[in-house]
């Protein structure tokens, strides 16, 4: 995690930061409601922030498509809580399966550990889990080594639909590689406490409902309205036929709207819900308001240079009026700032067993590659894509941590 403060205090404009949730937005009345949600609070906890122009940039929820029980019995993978609530419940599931006189049948359901949903997010998890049973677990707790097993069910004929073919192949024998087994064409249709109900598609169509025990599920199926956005739509009639969050332009205003910007996962752009999207959206938002407080600046300026014109003569208002074209030449070039456009860099995904796979942008084509280099390049990517130098050592500080000394396997 990157902290608000450490990149605001590199800042030299004026930003006031407030730790809070944004409750509601009200769009008449020009004002954010935010709550202190956390456990101190002082003599305030909630109260309203007034704006003028607003940037909506509060990401997603985890979409669980109203699956009966997923809420409640799974594991998600987006905010920093849920990684330690997935650690906590590996261990948990490892340390019960070696309980004194457990029941073959429930080893085996608290070790399957079963992720669904085949994009990057489910594949590096399901990787990154194997290569934490093979390189520490099987060490550590050598009981299980028989029973632990991952599977990634996935509802599409396959997985990683945003890579070509050949990397999706490559990816599926990789798993078949590391014993990961991959259910496809399999759609979750309810979940309890211990069993996932599942509806596989049979290669002649028709469909079989099966039942598959697990001891951890993780459910990385994409995204979902967060209700402050939900509300801020059902507010603005142009947004009534959008369902998958805030409708923008391509100066990303959102539509029906004049003071309203949305950007990143909340945004509808055409775009992947990617933090390659994001960051290139913020950057281009900074540039647009930029260019407006300097487009301000500037006519404030020729407001004052025009009122002295008509005070002054000779070669005083010569020099005013050369003033005067300066300023307009330099507004002309500040406002000439197009829409909003992404360039893509390319989609990679790390698979396990240091294997990744790449498709990337190369001049005017695409570039595919899978295997150990990719690896290497997946790292660097990562490593040069971190915001901060302090965070890109402590990154590379935990990579060598895990290789020397192994993944941390405590509970808490
Ligand atoms: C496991 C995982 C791996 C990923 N890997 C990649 C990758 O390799 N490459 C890539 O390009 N993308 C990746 N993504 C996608 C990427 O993380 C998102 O697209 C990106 O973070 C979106 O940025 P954002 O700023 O829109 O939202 P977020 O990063 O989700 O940030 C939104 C912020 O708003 C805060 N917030 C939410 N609601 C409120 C509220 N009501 N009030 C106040 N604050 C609020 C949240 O706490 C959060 O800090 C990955 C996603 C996941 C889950």
């Amino acid at each position: 995690m990157e902290p608000v403060r450490n990149i605001l205090r590199h800042k030299e404009a004026s930003v006031k930061y407030y730790e809070a949730e944004a409750t509601k937005i009200d769009y008449e009345k020009k004002v954010v409601y935010i709550n202190d949600d956390s456990e101190i609070k002082g003599d305030t906890s909630s109260t309203e922030v007034p704006f003028d122009m607003l940037v909506v940039g509060v990401g997603a929820e985890n979409a669980t498509f109203g699956i009966p029980g997923v809420r409640e019995h799974s594991c998600f993978l987006k905010e920093v809580g849920d990684a330690q609530a997935i650690r906590k419940r590996i261990m948990d599931c490892v340390e019960t399966a070696s309980f004194k006189d457990q029941s073959p049948e429930e080893r085996k359901r608290l070790l399957h550990m079963v992720v669904v949903g085949g994009g990057p997010t489910g594949v590096e998890f399901a990787g990154e889990l194997q290569d934490f049973f093979e390189q520490d677990l099987r060490k550590w707790v050598p009981d299980i080594i028989d029973d632990f097993h991952v599977t990634l069910v996935e509802a599409l004929p396959n997985v990683l639909p945003m890579f070509s073919k050949q990397l999706i192949d490559y990816t599926e024998s990789t798993f078949k590689e590391e014993s990961i087994t991959i259910r496809t064409k399999t759609m979750v249709k309810k979940v309890t406490d211990k069993t996932i109900e599942a509806e596989y598609t049979k290669p002649d169509g028709t469909k079989e409902l099966e039942t598959l025990p697990y001891g951890l599920l993780v459910w990385a199926t994409g995204n979902a309205l967060r209700p402050v956005v939900k509300d801020l739509m059902s507010q603005i009639p142009a947004q009534k036929d959008s369902r998958r969050g805030l409708a923008v332009n391509e100066y990303l205003v959102v539509n029906g709207t004049e003071n309203i910007w949305a950007v990143g996962d909340c945004a509808i752009a055409n775009y992947a819900p990617t933090a390659q999207v994001a960051s290139q959206e913020g950057a281009f938002l900074a540039r647009l308001f930029n260019s407006m407080a300097k487009t301000d600046t500037i006519n404030t300026e020729l407001s004052l240079l025009s009122e002295q014109q008509a005070k002054v003569s000779g070669d005083d208002r010569t020099a005013v009026f050369d003033s005067m074209k300066a300023l307009q030449r330099q507004l002309r070039r500040v406002k000439q700032i197009g829409p909003f456009e992404y360039s893509h860099q390319g989609s990679l995904a790390y698979i396990g067993s240091e294997k990744a796979v790449a498709d990337v942008s190369w001049l005017s084509g695409n570039f595919a590659s899978g295997g150990t280099m990719t690896y290497l390049f997946w790292r660097s990517a990562y490593l040069s894509m971190c915001f901060s130098t302090r965070n890109r050592i402590l990154v590379c500080v935990d990579w060598l941590k895990a290789k020397l000394f192994g993944r941390d396997v405590s509970r808490e």
